[in-house]
């Protein structure tokens, strides 16, 4: 199965992800975890894409693409993936489309939570991450089993740098700007699976699946 979720940022994508990992076996494969990762190892790459995200504006297609390209050929991706975060540009659509292509390959399912802003920002408010695992809990509509700590694997959860309300509005702009177009691109490729994600999560993960049947 190659899937991907998609949405505005905190609509849901990376939460979902987790379940389709655990039903199917395939890795997830989300670029702000990469990058995230590329940061605390503080690699020359991590360094310049920190610029991007800490304002809240999208990293450049070339870099984005580059990590894609690297991950889609690891082992761990022959029987499947769920692409997180990407692509967010049409470029990265293209690309990746040229990807599968080379490698025999196509995507079955682009499932699309669809979240009004207004509920965007309540969910991004209280997010809290592990930052070991990339797993995404709330305060207050997924608490985690005990306060503060990864039910997954245990780490301490922390509040993402970029998860601040004026970074917000910056990241939803360039969703709409840039991300969004992508639903006509993947209507016409005939695998986009729209989803009502103001739903309460366990209602979402069902039409997740639903979809997939
Ligand atoms: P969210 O879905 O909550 O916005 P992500 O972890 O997917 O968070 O992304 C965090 C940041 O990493 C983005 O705001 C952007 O700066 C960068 N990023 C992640 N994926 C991409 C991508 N495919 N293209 C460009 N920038 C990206
Ligand atoms: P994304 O990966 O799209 O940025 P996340 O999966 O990290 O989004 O979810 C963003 C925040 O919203 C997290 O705090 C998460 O626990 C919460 N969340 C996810 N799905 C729902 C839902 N259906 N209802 C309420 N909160 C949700
Ligand atoms: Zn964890």
């Amino acid at each position: 199965m190659n899937l991907m979720v998609f949405g505005a940022p905190g609509a849901g994508k990376g939460t979902q992800a987790k379940f389709l990992t655990e039903r199917y076996n395939i890795p997830q494969i989300s670029t702000g975890d990469i990058l995230r990762a590329a940061i605390a190892d503080e690699t020359a790459m991590g360094m310049e894409a920190k610029k991007y995200m800490d304002a809240g504006k999208l990293v450049p297609d070339s870099t984005i693409i580059g990590i894609i390209q690297d991950r889609l050929a690891q082992d761990d991706c022959a029987n499947g993936f769920v692409l997180d975060g990407f692509p967010r540009t049409l470029k990265q659509a293209q690309a990746l489309q040229k990807l599968l292509d080379d490698s025999g390959k196509k995507l079955d399912k682009v499932l699309s939570f669809d979240v009004p802003d207004s509920q965007i920002i309540e969910r991004i408010a209280g997010r809290r991450v592990c930052p070991k695992c990339g797993a995404s809990f709330h305060v207050q509509f997924n608490p985690p089993k005990k306060e503060d700590v990864c039910d997954y694997c245990g780490d301490a959860l922390i509040i993402r740098k970029d998860d601040n309300v004026d970074t917000v509005k910056n990241r939803l702009e360039a969703y709409h700007a840039q991300t969004a177009p992508l639903i006509d691109f993947y209507k016409d490729l005939g695998i986009f699976a729209p989803i009502d994600g103001a739903q309460e999560l366990h209602l979402v993960t069902k039409d997740m699946f639903e979809a997939l049947v």
